[in-house]
Protein backbone atom coordinates (compact mmCIF):
# COMPACT_ATOMS: atom_id res chain seq x y z
CA UNK A 1 0.00 0.00 0.00
CA UNK A 2 1.38 3.89 -0.77
CA UNK A 3 2.37 6.05 2.14
CA UNK A 4 -0.26 7.88 4.01
CA UNK A 5 -1.21 11.54 3.26
CA UNK A 6 -3.39 11.86 6.26
CA UNK A 7 -4.01 10.00 9.27
CA UNK A 8 -7.21 11.11 11.34
CA UNK A 9 -6.94 9.64 15.16
CA UNK A 10 -9.63 9.42 17.59
CA UNK A 11 -11.15 12.67 15.94
CA UNK A 12 -14.10 14.23 17.88
CA UNK A 13 -16.78 17.11 16.88
CA UNK A 14 -19.36 18.59 18.74
CA UNK A 15 -21.89 21.38 18.03
CA UNK A 16 -22.34 23.78 21.27
CA UNK A 17 -20.43 22.93 24.59
CA UNK A 18 -21.76 21.99 27.79
CA UNK A 19 -24.86 19.77 28.79
CA UNK A 20 -26.17 20.76 25.11
CA UNK A 21 -23.84 20.20 22.85
CA UNK A 22 -24.63 17.61 20.13
CA UNK A 23 -21.70 14.88 19.79
CA UNK A 24 -21.41 14.74 15.36
CA UNK A 25 -18.60 12.85 14.85
CA UNK A 26 -17.65 10.13 17.40
CA UNK A 27 -13.69 8.83 17.50
CA UNK A 28 -12.88 8.54 14.08
CA UNK A 29 -10.08 7.08 12.76
CA UNK A 30 -8.91 6.75 9.17
CA UNK A 31 -6.24 7.19 7.00
CA UNK A 32 -6.02 8.29 3.57
CA UNK A 33 -2.89 7.06 0.97
CA UNK A 34 -1.12 8.90 -1.57
CA UNK A 35 -3.13 8.46 -5.06
CA UNK A 36 -6.31 6.52 -3.41
CA UNK A 37 -9.80 7.22 -3.39
CA UNK A 38 -11.38 6.81 -0.03
CA UNK A 39 -14.94 6.95 -0.09
CA UNK A 40 -16.95 8.02 3.10
CA UNK A 41 -20.56 6.96 2.87
CA UNK A 42 -23.67 6.92 5.51
CA UNK A 43 -27.20 8.64 5.24
CA UNK A 44 -27.72 12.23 5.81
CA UNK A 45 -26.71 13.52 9.38
CA UNK A 46 -24.27 10.90 9.91
CA UNK A 47 -21.35 13.49 10.00
CA UNK A 48 -19.65 13.25 6.86
CA UNK A 49 -19.57 16.74 6.20
CA UNK A 50 -18.57 17.34 9.76
CA UNK A 51 -15.87 15.20 9.64
CA UNK A 52 -14.73 17.00 6.16
CA UNK A 53 -15.19 20.61 8.01
CA UNK A 54 -13.24 19.22 11.30
CA UNK A 55 -10.43 18.18 9.84
CA UNK A 56 -9.43 20.85 7.68
CA UNK A 57 -10.65 23.63 10.35
CA UNK A 58 -13.17 25.16 8.54
CA UNK A 59 -16.23 24.59 10.76
CA UNK A 60 -18.26 27.12 11.20
CA UNK A 61 -19.43 27.69 15.12
CA UNK A 62 -20.70 26.38 17.22
CA UNK A 63 -18.87 23.63 15.60
CA UNK A 64 -15.65 23.01 17.92
CA UNK A 65 -13.26 20.14 17.20
CA UNK A 66 -13.00 18.51 20.89
CA UNK A 67 -10.38 15.90 20.58
CA UNK A 68 -8.40 14.01 18.38
CA UNK A 69 -5.21 14.65 15.73
CA UNK A 70 -4.71 14.78 12.26
CA UNK A 71 -1.38 14.23 11.30
CA UNK A 72 -0.34 15.63 7.62
CA UNK A 73 2.03 13.66 6.01
CA UNK A 74 3.88 16.47 3.64
CA UNK A 75 5.83 14.65 0.58
CA UNK A 76 9.44 16.03 1.85
CA UNK A 77 9.09 16.63 5.77
CA UNK A 78 8.11 16.37 8.93
CA UNK A 79 4.21 15.20 9.55
CA UNK A 80 2.45 17.65 11.53
CA UNK A 81 -0.95 17.67 13.43
CA UNK A 82 -3.33 19.96 11.78
CA UNK A 83 -5.27 20.70 14.29
CA UNK A 84 -2.12 22.32 15.80
CA UNK A 85 -1.09 24.31 12.94
CA UNK A 86 -0.21 28.06 13.27
CA UNK A 87 -2.50 30.35 11.11
CA UNK A 88 0.31 30.65 8.43
CA UNK A 89 0.79 27.03 8.42
CA UNK A 90 -2.86 26.87 8.23
CA UNK A 91 -3.49 28.94 5.17
CA UNK A 92 -0.78 27.30 3.27
CA UNK A 93 -2.48 23.72 4.29
CA UNK A 94 -5.52 24.66 2.61
CA UNK A 95 -5.17 25.66 -0.78
CA UNK A 96 -1.55 24.37 -1.51
CA UNK A 97 -1.88 20.81 0.17
CA UNK A 98 -5.51 20.29 0.49
CA UNK A 99 -8.58 21.89 -1.52
CA UNK A 100 -11.64 21.29 -0.73
CA UNK A 101 -14.52 21.08 -3.30
CA UNK A 102 -17.69 22.06 -1.08
CA UNK A 103 -21.78 20.89 -2.07
CA UNK A 104 -22.95 23.00 -4.69
CA UNK A 105 -19.44 24.17 -5.22
CA UNK A 106 -20.24 25.69 -8.75
CA UNK A 107 -22.24 28.21 -7.82
CA UNK A 108 -19.20 29.39 -5.91
CA UNK A 109 -17.98 31.19 -8.73
CA UNK A 110 -18.21 34.90 -8.56
CA UNK A 111 -20.70 35.81 -11.77
CA UNK A 112 -19.18 39.24 -12.23
CA UNK A 113 -15.47 38.02 -13.11
CA UNK A 114 -14.45 35.83 -15.77
CA UNK A 115 -12.89 32.07 -15.25
CA UNK A 116 -9.57 33.46 -15.89
CA UNK A 117 -9.53 36.38 -13.15
CA UNK A 118 -10.57 33.67 -10.26
CA UNK A 119 -8.24 31.06 -11.33
CA UNK A 120 -5.39 33.74 -11.58
CA UNK A 121 -5.74 35.45 -8.34
CA UNK A 122 -5.32 31.92 -6.69
CA UNK A 123 -1.88 31.25 -8.34
CA UNK A 124 -1.13 35.67 -7.33
CA UNK A 125 -2.10 34.34 -3.60
CA UNK A 126 -0.26 31.14 -3.48
CA UNK A 127 2.38 31.22 -5.74
CA UNK A 128 3.33 35.56 -5.95
CA UNK A 129 6.84 35.07 -7.28
CA UNK A 130 5.46 33.70 -10.31
CA UNK A 131 5.32 35.37 -13.75
CA UNK A 132 2.37 36.71 -15.47
CA UNK A 133 2.75 34.88 -18.35
CA UNK A 134 3.29 31.49 -16.14
CA UNK A 135 0.18 31.70 -14.28
CA UNK A 136 -2.30 31.92 -17.19
CA UNK A 137 -0.28 28.86 -19.21
CA UNK A 138 -1.05 27.04 -15.18
CA UNK A 139 -4.79 28.15 -15.62
CA UNK A 140 -4.67 27.52 -19.19
CA UNK A 141 -3.13 23.91 -18.12
CA UNK A 142 -5.81 23.14 -15.39
CA UNK A 143 -8.75 23.57 -17.57
CA UNK A 144 -7.61 21.23 -20.19
CA UNK A 145 -6.78 18.62 -17.23
CA UNK A 146 -10.65 18.60 -16.44
CA UNK A 147 -11.61 18.67 -20.19
CA UNK A 148 -12.97 22.47 -20.87
CA UNK A 149 -11.09 24.01 -23.86
CA UNK A 150 -8.54 26.74 -23.12
CA UNK A 151 -9.99 29.41 -24.82
CA UNK A 152 -13.17 28.84 -22.69
CA UNK A 153 -10.43 30.53 -19.96
CA UNK A 154 -12.08 34.28 -20.27
CA UNK A 155 -15.49 33.27 -20.15
CA UNK A 156 -17.98 34.67 -17.45
CA UNK A 157 -19.40 31.57 -14.93
CA UNK A 158 -22.83 32.45 -16.98
CA UNK A 159 -21.42 31.54 -20.29
CA UNK A 160 -21.08 28.05 -19.07
CA UNK A 161 -23.35 24.84 -18.14
CA UNK A 162 -23.28 23.83 -15.10
CA UNK A 163 -21.52 20.53 -15.79
CA UNK A 164 -18.48 22.85 -17.24
CA UNK A 165 -18.97 25.47 -13.67
CA UNK A 166 -18.41 22.05 -11.34
CA UNK A 167 -15.07 21.38 -13.85
CA UNK A 168 -13.89 24.70 -13.02
CA UNK A 169 -14.15 24.42 -9.28
CA UNK A 170 -12.15 20.87 -9.70
CA UNK A 171 -9.61 22.85 -11.67
CA UNK A 172 -9.55 25.66 -9.15
CA UNK A 173 -8.76 22.48 -6.61
CA UNK A 174 -6.08 20.98 -8.43
CA UNK A 175 -4.44 24.50 -9.48
CA UNK A 176 -1.74 24.23 -7.36
CA UNK A 177 -1.22 20.14 -7.19
CA UNK A 178 -2.60 19.47 -3.87
CA UNK A 179 -1.37 16.62 -1.40
CA UNK A 180 -5.33 15.58 -1.22
CA UNK A 181 -8.47 16.46 -2.48
CA UNK A 182 -11.47 16.72 -0.25
CA UNK A 183 -14.92 16.39 -2.13
CA UNK A 184 -18.37 16.72 -0.39
CA UNK A 185 -20.92 16.08 -2.98
CA UNK A 186 -19.24 17.01 -5.68
CA UNK A 187 -21.84 16.07 -8.35
CA UNK A 188 -24.90 15.86 -7.35
CA UNK A 189 -26.48 18.79 -8.50
CA UNK A 190 -25.52 17.11 -12.23
CA UNK A 191 -27.22 14.59 -14.59
CA UNK A 192 -25.81 10.94 -13.62
CA UNK A 193 -24.12 10.70 -17.20
CA UNK A 194 -22.31 14.25 -16.26
CA UNK A 195 -21.25 12.46 -12.76
CA UNK A 196 -20.04 9.52 -14.08
CA UNK A 197 -18.03 11.22 -16.25
CA UNK A 198 -16.49 13.87 -14.47
CA UNK A 199 -16.13 11.58 -11.17
CA UNK A 200 -14.66 9.29 -13.97
CA UNK A 201 -12.05 11.55 -15.59
CA UNK A 202 -10.98 12.38 -11.67
CA UNK A 203 -10.41 9.23 -10.65
CA UNK A 204 -7.94 8.92 -13.90
CA UNK A 205 -5.96 12.28 -13.01
CA UNK A 206 -5.23 10.95 -9.32
CA UNK A 207 -3.50 7.98 -10.80
CA UNK A 208 -1.65 10.76 -13.06
CA UNK A 209 -0.76 13.35 -10.37
CA UNK A 210 -0.76 10.90 -7.16
CA UNK A 211 -3.33 13.11 -5.24
CA UNK A 212 -5.40 11.05 -2.56
CA UNK A 213 -9.50 11.64 -2.44
CA UNK A 214 -11.70 11.86 0.24
CA UNK A 215 -14.90 11.69 -1.40
CA UNK A 216 -17.93 12.05 0.64
CA UNK A 217 -21.54 10.74 -0.70
CA UNK A 218 -24.75 9.36 0.70
CA UNK A 219 -24.58 7.72 -3.10
CA UNK A 220 -23.28 4.11 -2.19
CA UNK A 221 -23.17 3.07 -5.54
CA UNK A 222 -20.89 5.81 -6.96
CA UNK A 223 -18.45 5.04 -4.11
CA UNK A 224 -18.03 0.94 -5.14
CA UNK A 225 -17.33 2.51 -8.36
CA UNK A 226 -15.40 5.46 -8.25
CA UNK A 227 -13.20 4.40 -4.92
CA UNK A 228 -10.52 2.25 -3.66
CA UNK A 229 -11.40 2.08 0.34
CA UNK A 230 -14.90 2.96 1.53
CA UNK A 231 -16.03 4.54 5.50
CA UNK A 232 -19.35 3.76 6.41
CA UNK A 233 -20.46 6.29 8.88
CA UNK A 234 -23.69 6.21 11.19
CA UNK A 235 -24.62 7.76 13.96
CA UNK A 236 -20.80 9.66 13.85
CA UNK A 237 -19.01 6.82 14.22
CA UNK A 238 -16.96 5.18 11.51
CA UNK A 239 -18.42 1.50 11.73
CA UNK A 240 -17.42 -0.62 8.87
CA UNK A 241 -14.44 0.21 5.87
CA UNK A 242 -13.01 -2.16 3.65
CA UNK A 243 -11.73 -2.70 -0.07
CA UNK A 244 -14.66 -1.11 -2.61
CA UNK A 245 -14.72 -4.22 -4.28
CA UNK A 246 -14.61 -6.49 -0.67
CA UNK A 247 -17.63 -4.66 0.59
CA UNK A 248 -19.86 -4.74 -2.57
CA UNK A 249 -18.90 -8.43 -2.32
CA UNK A 250 -19.89 -8.95 1.36
CA UNK A 251 -20.95 -6.44 3.57
CA UNK A 252 -20.16 -7.76 7.21
CA UNK A 253 -22.06 -4.59 8.92
CA UNK A 254 -26.08 -4.77 8.64
CA UNK A 255 -26.29 -0.80 8.33
CA UNK A 256 -23.56 -1.50 5.04
CA UNK A 257 -25.93 -4.46 4.17
CA UNK A 258 -28.81 -2.29 4.00
CA UNK A 259 -27.01 0.37 2.49
CA UNK A 260 -26.61 -1.92 -0.44
CA UNK A 261 -29.54 -3.45 -0.51
CA UNK A 262 -30.79 0.24 -1.01
CA UNK A 263 -29.46 0.39 -4.71
CA UNK A 264 -29.68 -1.76 -8.06
CA UNK A 265 -27.49 -4.20 -8.24
CA UNK A 266 -24.14 -3.02 -10.62
CA UNK A 267 -24.05 -6.25 -11.88
CA UNK A 268 -25.30 -9.87 -11.71
CA UNK A 269 -29.38 -10.49 -11.32
CA UNK A 270 -31.92 -8.02 -10.45
CA UNK A 271 -32.86 -8.40 -6.73
CA UNK A 272 -35.30 -6.34 -4.86
CA UNK A 273 -34.56 -2.89 -3.34
CA UNK A 274 -35.32 -2.89 0.67
CA UNK A 275 -33.81 0.09 2.03
CA UNK A 276 -33.48 0.56 5.63
CA UNK A 277 -36.31 0.84 8.07
CA UNK A 278 -36.58 3.60 10.76
CA UNK A 279 -34.73 6.66 10.78
CA UNK A 280 -31.10 7.59 11.54
CA UNK A 281 -30.38 8.16 15.39
CA UNK A 282 -31.26 11.39 17.13
CA UNK A 283 -27.91 12.82 18.21
CA UNK A 284 -29.16 14.14 21.91
CA UNK A 285 -30.63 11.34 22.63
CA UNK A 286 -28.14 8.34 21.12
CA UNK A 287 -29.52 5.21 21.62
CA UNK A 288 -27.62 2.25 24.32
CA UNK A 289 -25.21 0.34 22.97
CA UNK A 290 -25.31 0.04 19.91
CA UNK A 291 -26.69 3.11 17.94
CA UNK A 292 -27.76 1.03 15.09
CA UNK A 293 -29.80 -1.63 17.32
CA UNK A 294 -33.05 -0.18 16.90
CA UNK A 295 -33.33 -0.85 13.57
CA UNK A 296 -31.18 -4.07 13.16
CA UNK A 297 -32.52 -7.00 11.92
CA UNK A 298 -30.00 -9.00 13.73
CA UNK A 299 -29.73 -7.11 16.79
CA UNK A 300 -28.98 -9.75 19.88
CA UNK A 301 -29.37 -8.85 23.95
CA UNK A 302 -25.49 -7.10 23.75
CA UNK A 303 -25.92 -4.45 21.47
CA UNK A 304 -29.02 -2.91 23.39
CA UNK A 305 -26.02 -2.16 26.60
CA UNK A 306 -22.44 -2.21 24.51
CA UNK A 307 -21.06 -0.23 22.14
CA UNK A 308 -19.61 -2.88 19.64
CA UNK A 309 -15.46 -2.03 19.38
CA UNK A 310 -14.35 -1.24 15.75
CA UNK A 311 -11.56 -3.60 14.80
CA UNK A 312 -10.49 -6.15 12.26
CA UNK A 313 -12.74 -8.88 12.56
CA UNK A 314 -11.10 -12.56 13.19
CA UNK A 315 -11.62 -13.89 9.94
CA UNK A 316 -11.00 -11.02 7.87
CA UNK A 317 -8.24 -9.33 5.71
CA UNK A 318 -6.17 -6.21 6.70
CA UNK A 319 -7.79 -3.33 6.16
CA UNK A 320 -10.89 -4.68 7.09
CA UNK A 321 -12.42 -3.09 9.67
CA UNK A 322 -16.38 -3.65 11.50
CA UNK A 323 -18.42 -2.49 14.32
CA UNK A 324 -20.54 -5.24 15.64
CA UNK A 325 -21.43 -7.77 17.79
CA UNK A 326 -21.93 -10.34 14.74
CA UNK A 327 -17.97 -10.12 14.24
CA UNK A 328 -15.79 -10.43 17.02
CA UNK A 329 -12.26 -8.52 16.35
CA UNK A 330 -9.34 -10.00 16.53
CA UNK A 331 -7.52 -6.47 16.75
CA UNK A 332 -9.29 -3.73 18.33
CA UNK A 333 -9.18 0.02 16.55
CA UNK A 334 -7.94 2.68 18.85
CA UNK A 335 -10.54 5.10 18.57
CA UNK A 336 -13.66 3.38 19.85
CA UNK A 337 -13.92 3.82 23.16
CA UNK A 338 -16.74 2.51 24.67
P1 LIG B 1 -25.65 15.31 4.63
O1 LIG B 1 -25.39 14.13 3.73
O2 LIG B 1 -27.09 15.63 4.75
O3 LIG B 1 -24.78 16.49 4.34
P2 LIG B 1 -23.86 14.55 6.76
O4 LIG B 1 -23.64 13.10 6.94
O5 LIG B 1 -22.80 15.31 6.03
O6 LIG B 1 -25.28 14.81 6.11
P3 LIG B 1 -23.56 16.52 8.81
O7 LIG B 1 -24.01 17.66 7.94
O8 LIG B 1 -22.11 16.42 9.11
O9 LIG B 1 -24.06 15.14 8.23
O10 LIG B 1 -24.36 16.62 10.17
C1 LIG B 1 -24.11 15.71 11.23
C2 LIG B 1 -25.01 16.04 12.38
O11 LIG B 1 -24.66 17.28 12.97
C3 LIG B 1 -26.48 16.12 11.98
O12 LIG B 1 -27.24 15.35 12.87
C4 LIG B 1 -26.82 17.57 12.15
O13 LIG B 1 -28.12 17.71 12.68
C5 LIG B 1 -25.81 18.06 13.16
N1 LIG B 1 -25.48 19.46 12.86
C6 LIG B 1 -24.95 19.94 11.72
N2 LIG B 1 -24.77 21.29 11.80
C7 LIG B 1 -25.20 21.65 13.04
C8 LIG B 1 -25.27 22.90 13.76
N3 LIG B 1 -24.86 24.03 13.20
N4 LIG B 1 -25.79 22.86 15.01
C9 LIG B 1 -26.19 21.71 15.57
N5 LIG B 1 -26.14 20.50 14.96
C10 LIG B 1 -25.65 20.48 13.72
FE1 LIG C 1 -26.91 -5.04 14.67
FE2 LIG C 1 -25.88 -5.67 17.02
FE3 LIG C 1 -24.28 -5.52 14.92
FE4 LIG C 1 -25.34 -3.31 16.00
S1 LIG C 1 -23.89 -4.69 16.97
S2 LIG C 1 -25.23 -3.79 13.85
S3 LIG C 1 -27.37 -4.05 16.61
S4 LIG C 1 -25.95 -6.98 15.23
Amino acid sequence: MSSPVLEIRNLCVDYGVGATAVRAVRDVDLTLHRGQVLGLAGESGSGKSTLAYGLTRLLPPPGVVTGGQVIYHPPAGVPVDVLAMTPAQLRRFRWAETAVVFQGAMNSLNPVHRISTQLLDVLKAHRPTSTAVGRRERAREVLRLVGIPADRLDAYPHQLSGGMRQRVMIAMALLLEPQLVIMDEPTTALDVVMQRQILGELAQLRQRLEFAVLFITHDLSLLVEFSDHIAIMYGGRVVEQAASDRLYQQALHPYTEGLLQSFPALRGPRRTLTGIPGSPPDLRAMPTGCAFHPRCPYALDVCRSRLPPLGRPADSHAGRTVACWLHPTAEPATGTRP
